[in-house]
């Protein structure tokens, strides 16, 4: 079959091999140079299966106009007369109850599971180097509410087999001594020791090469203007080299998928949510740290790569806004300080905002979409590397007409008609 992938992310480009791999002859068109030079460019860089949560939950709207109020808060608003954002906005509330937020969570930890069990077949394959490691994540809490507040999410995590460990300030030393520097107390911390961690690009990067080995092409610099239809049927997409055509089309175009959908009636409950990083060049090993630090308190990621730190956070509601704007680099710089003061040199960090692409209950969207032979794979939000690989291994297999070892019932556009 030929299938035509829009948009060139770690989603498209992961399913990209994924379908190739199944026989099918897959082209994939972007409108920059090359992979991952939006969303999947700078992200924190873990790949944390165990901590994949809905934003939605219990708590979060009052936990949210706390953010909103504090310095350096992980949350802003640029308050705007886009319908598409208060609209998005209810839907998120309307999931913040006990039981949406125990659906969301299990939704997302299945395919991020999944996810898991397809990378450590993926790290087998020759050529595909990500400064990865395998040192697990540890969710770091400040403050004794924070860890008292763990009960649900472990149960979660019992619930799929996910391995975990409550720490003390000790055990937290023990897993990353580099924050024996810390500037700041903290309580403890849940450790997932099964996460892994990595650079996204240079992961997608790796995935584009072993795609094109597999015999997928790639049309950079190919700007997708529009779809055509047919009756049941897309026809073709309008794009700046023209019209393409295949039998079957694949929307992943993260935060534009939703745009490109709309005037085929299909409404993608997808909106952009910016977040910021800082890539800083490490100048002591000894007091860096070794995987992922997720800062509880200001929800900022802090992973180390092989001679650099990424350090992500920060969701600002703004739609598709990329300005990037120089004074969110306080949460991020401020983490890093209070943690791991000695580890790098911010002066010489560089600083990248994205979008991730967010539904209202957390989970991607992946399946088909309306017409007959065109799927969307979207929607991934906070952690779609994390899900990318057993996102692109189900798509393959819906396409292909195989029965996907998970099940999918649930991750496509019709669980929000019920
Ligand atoms: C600050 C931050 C930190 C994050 N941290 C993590 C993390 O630690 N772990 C994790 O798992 N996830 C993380 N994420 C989320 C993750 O990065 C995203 O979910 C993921 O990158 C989305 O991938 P995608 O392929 O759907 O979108 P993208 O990477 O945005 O890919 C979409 C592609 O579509 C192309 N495109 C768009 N419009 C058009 C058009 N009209 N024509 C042609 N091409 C088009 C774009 O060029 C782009 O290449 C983070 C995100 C941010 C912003």
């Amino acid at each position: 079959m030929k299938i035509l992938i829009l948009g060139a992310g770690v989603i498209g480009t992961t399913s990209a091999y994924y379908l190739a791999k199944a026989g099918h002859e897959v082209t994939v068109v972007d409108r920059q140079p090359g992979p991952a030079l939006e969303t999947s460019f700078g992200n924190a860089g873990e790949l944390s299966y165990g901590y994949a949560s809905p934003w939605a939950g219990p708590g979060i709207p009052l936990k949210a106009i706390k953010w909103l109020t504090m310095v350096d808060g992980p949350l802003v608003i640029r308050p705007m007369l886009d319908p598409r954002m208060w609209i998005w906005g209810l839907r998120l509330l309307g999931n913040c109850t006990e039981r949406a937020y125990a659906i969301n969570k299990s939704r997302m930890v299945r395919l991020a599971e999944y996810s898991n069990e397809r990378m450590v077949e993926l790290r087998q394959l020759p050529g595909l180097a990500f400064d990865g490691r395998e040192q697990g994540t540890l969710q770091l809490f400040r403050t004794q509410a924070q860890l008292d507040h763990i009960h649900g999410d472990v149960e979660v995590l019992k619930q799929y087999g996910v391995r975990y460990e409550v720490l003390d300030p000790a055990g937290c030393l023990a897993a990353e001594p580099g924050l024996a520097t810390a500037q700041v107390p903290f309580v403890g911390a849940l450790r997932l020791p099964d996460d892994d961690t990595g650079d996204c690009k240079m992961f997608t990067e790796g995935m584009e090469k072993l795609a094109r080995e597999a015999g997928v092409v790639f049309h950079f610099g190919t700007t997708v203007d529009g779809i055509e239809t047919a009756g049941d049927k897309v026809t073709g997409v309008r794009t700046s080299r023209g019209v393409l055509t295949a039998d079957t089309y694949v929307g992943a175009m993260g935060s534009y998928t939703p745009l490109l959908v709309a005037p085929l009636g299909i409404r993608l409950p997808v909106y952009p949510i910016k977040g910021y990083s800082l890539t800083v060049p490490i100048t002591d090993e000894s007091v860096a740290p070794l995987s992922t630090i997720m800062d509880e308190t200001y929800k900022v990621a802090t992973t180390r790569f092989n001679d650099r730190i990424r350090v992500g956070g920060t969701a600002e509601i703004a739609g598709w806004d990329m300005t990037l704007r120089p004074h969110r680099r306080g949460p991020l710089d401020r983490s890093l300080r209070d943690l791991f003061p000695k580890a790098g040199d911010l002066s010489k960090a560089s600083f990248w905002c994205g979008l991730r692409p967010m539904t209202p209950d957390g989970t991607p969207v992946i399946g088909k979409a309306k017409f007959d032979n065109f799927y969307l794979s979207t929607g991934h939000g906070t952690l779609g590397w994390t899900m990318a690989a057993g996102s692109g291994r189900v798509l393959s297999d819906l396409i292909s007409g195989t029965k996907p070892d998970i099940d999918t019932s649930d991750l496509g556009l019709s669980r929000y008609a019920a």
